[in-house]
């Protein structure tokens, strides 16, 4: 297993050597009445002032929500930015690569492409699991970070956590473990690993289970000397006084979402059971997040008819193994109900 201090060769070596801008907030972090520093305008309203660069008290109400220490926690402009700053910090571009499973979020090859990285993947079986001896083999020099998801998207499926935990072993680079849709699942967390496994990085985000895609509020877990790393290479204030305002008051009063989560769960329960009886349906594949993937006889077809219904599904059925599928995300128990009866009539006429 990789120790705390190979952690940091693994880093590019312009980024090792990086003298980051150091800005106004930044140089002045001591009590004062009058700020004359940062050219900012002086008439106060909520918004005159830069926000805090590290989003000390988001962070702080983080550390307890999630039972873990806020030197542990970085926090992007959605978990979409984190990513990006990962390959940036720790990818040679031209030379070093990245793993991703396949099918997985497609947020992982488009990053890579943007910073000249080389994507290998390493196709799920037809149940989207891994083979778990073909993947600890299938590591290279070159690769940098694997990125697994858990509950995958698009397949809805979990990595057991003691395969993650082996992964982490084995792989001598950095192991992003995508959590987006861990509050629907029955899976563990791994969060709490983030301490005991260096090159353990666990990604979550406020734009699934909490409600919030709007104000883009990504967070990550990892060892505090990689979010050391990754505040030298981050936009100086990558989250913005609004959104860290609305995230601490959603994390302060979250029995909502708490209520909303298990609705969305029953409402999985309910739609997965009305799909299984559908005879134009192939295989419900069983889903630990908030949206099903289903095979179906014709997605092209079936696509056209929702959406001439005022229905809009996701298609995947140009991703790999997801042959005739479409990604439905779990709506209102209305929005459900309205679905389900669409996909009656679409059996009726077809
Ligand atoms: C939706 C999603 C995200 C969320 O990205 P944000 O930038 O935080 O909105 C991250 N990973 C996966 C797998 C997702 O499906």
């Amino acid at each position: 297993m990789i120790n705390k201090e190979s952690l940091l060769s693994l880093v590019r070596k312009n980024v090792q050597q990086l003298n980051p801008y150091s800005s106004a907030r930044d140089e002045f972090t001591d009590e004062a009445e009058i700020f004359l520093d940062a050219n900012e305008n002086p008439y106060n309203w909520e918004y005159n002032r830069y926000p805090d660069p590290y989003q000390n008290q988001l962070k702080e109400e983080i550390a307890k929500w999630r039972n873990v220490k806020k030197e542990s926690i970085f926090i992007g402009n959605g978990s979409d930015e984190i990513i990006d700053l990962l390959i940036r910090a720790f990818c040679e571009p031209d030379t070093d690569s990245i793993i991703s499973l396949n099918p997985s979020y497609g947020m992982y090859k488009v990053s890579a492409a943007i910073n000249n990285v080389e994507v290998r993947y390493f196709d799920l079986d037809e149940n989207f699991k891994i083979n778990i001896t073909s993947i600890l083999n299938y590591f290279e020099k070159p690769d940098k970070i694997l990125f697994l998801c858990s509950p995958n998207n698009p397949s809805g499926n979990c990595i057991a956590p003691e395969d993650v935990v082996l992964m982490c072993k084995t792989f001598h680079g950095l192991v992003v473990l995508d959590e987006a849709y861990i509050d629907f699942s029955n899976t563990k967390s791994l969060v709490e690993m983030v301490g005991l496994i260096p090159n353990l990085i666990v990604l979550q985000t406020m734009s699934k289970a909490l409600g919030a895609a709007g104000i883009r509020l990504g967070m990550a877990f990892m060892a505090p000397e990689i979010v050391q790393i990754l505040n030298k290479i981050k936009p100086p204030y990558n989250v913005n006084g609004a959104t860290q305002q609305i995230a601490v008051s959603i994390l302060t009063e979250n029995e909502k979402s708490n209520r909303q989560i298990s609705q969305i769960i029953s409402e999985r329960t309910k739609l997965n059971e009305h799909l299984k009886q559908l005879n134009f349906v192939v295989t419900v594949y069983p889903s630990e997040a908030n949206f099903i993937l289903v095979e179906v006889k014709d997605a092209d077809a079936l696509y056209k008819y929702l959406l001439k219904n005022g229905i809009v599904v996701r298609r995947r059925d140009k991703e790999f193994r997801c042959q005739n599928c479409i990604r439905i995300t779990i709506g209102t128990s209305l929005e459900n109900d309205i679905l389900i009866q669409k996909l009656s009539n679409f059996q009726n006429i077809h």
